[in-house]
């Protein structure tokens, strides 16, 4: 079967290749997958996208038109999809459901970590000849309090990671996980955790009840100096909201994994270029933030396992039997 890939680097096209053993026909394509792109997918009856490429309703009907029946996810999120339009369609959809959620969770730890010992000023510093300590005084994780929303696959391991670093854990989310309540987590509500936590690690998905859960308004009740950290999806935050948080002080540090306007940006080398988005150079400015593009997934073990399932869910199309990451109406409607 041939599949055309969208949004590929180097790394995507190794790992690809490594998983497919030839057994499907790969055409690679560096371009992102957009109503100006999607011409390039014409006589393919599959396509292979990344969080980024755009799955609007425009865009699927021009696939379908081109003949393309299924979309290969390589990611776990689908909020980049026009549910109404894919199920009109009846376009078969799969995602690697499961890769590497130590990934991400040991990842939010390291920046976690990276925040509260200011561990980038100081690399900063030293690569300067600048030994001294001065503006590097830091925080101890032991005893404080660590508050996780969403506690799935990513956000249970982080919980459970704050256990072991000796914090106090809250948890909120709209179904328990076992594993936490076993270990004795707490799940609280939203407002309990937003007031009684030091650290805010976001690891829901992003949904209409989800969209900008970090506002102006969430951001009065926190703790003053709490630390909010989101390797989720960039839309859970509000950008200008929490600008405004750490001029007044109220947010004490942040590391952002993801960015609502991160389709723009991320994945590409804008180093001899200005950035025309005002909020995110503004938000690099703050010496109590970390920006990472969307990294937090990115190890070898997560991206061997991201195109093994990639490819075993085209190869199942491709024989007519259901693929092992379908996305089912049920998921898309009820995520
Ligand atoms: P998951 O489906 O296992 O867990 C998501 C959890 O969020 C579930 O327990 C669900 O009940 C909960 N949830 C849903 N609606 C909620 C709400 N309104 N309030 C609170 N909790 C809610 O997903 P996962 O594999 O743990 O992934 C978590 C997120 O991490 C995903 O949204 C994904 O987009 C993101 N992610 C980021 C990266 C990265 O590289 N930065 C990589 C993989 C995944």
């Amino acid at each position: 079967m041939n599949v055309a890939v969208f949004s590929t680097r180097e790394y995507d096209r190794r790992f690809l290749i490594e998983a497919n053993q030839e057994r499907l026909n790969l055409t690679f394509f560096e371009i992102r997958l957009e109503l100006e792109s999607c011409s390039l997918a014409e006589g393919y009856p599959a396509v292979c996208v990344f969080v980024n490429d755009q799955l609007n309703a425009d865009v699927l009907h021009r696939l379908y038109e081109g003949g393309t029946r299924m979309i290969a996810l390589r990611c776990t999120g689908f909020n980049n999809l026009d549910f109404y339009a894919i199920q009109t369609l009846g376009f078969t959809v799969a995602r690697v459901p499961v890769y590497s959620p130590s990934s991400i969770s040991e990842y939010t730890i390291g920046l976690i970590l990276a925040l509260a010992r200011k561990i980038c000023k100081a690399y900063l510093k030293t690569r300067e000849g600048n030994f001294s300590l001065s503006g590097l005084l830091g925080y101890n994780i032991r005893h404080k309090t660590a508050g996780i929303i969403g506690t799935g696959r990513i956000g249970a391991q982080t919980a459970l990671g704050f256990a072991g670093l000796g914090c106090r854990v809250l948890v909120q989310d709209v179904q328990e996980n076992s594993r936490l309540v076993a270990a004795g987590i707490p799940y609280v509500s939203r407002e309990t955790l937003f007031q009684e936590s030091d650290i805010i690690s976001l690891h829901c998905p992003l949904l209409p009840e989800t969209f900008h859960l970090i506002n102006h308004e969430t951001i009065q009740v926190m703790k003053d100096g709490v630390m909010i950290v989101n390797t989720s999806r960039g839309g859970l935050v509000d950008t200008g909201a929490v600008i405004d948080g750490l001029k007044s002080g109220k947010i004490g540090s942040l590391a952002l994994d993801v960015y609502e306007e991160e389709d723009e940006f991320f994945f590409e080398d804008f180093s001899d270029r200005v950035i025309l988005d005002d909020q995110l150079a503004r938000i690099l400015n703050f010496p109590n933030v970390i920006v990472t593009g969307h990294q937090a997934f990115f190890t070898t073990e997560a991206m061997r396992a991201i195109a093994r399932q990639t490819i075993e869910n085209l190869l199942d199309f491709e024989n007519g039997t259901v693929p092992a990451g379908i996305l089912t109406r049920e998921m898309i409607v009820a995520p």
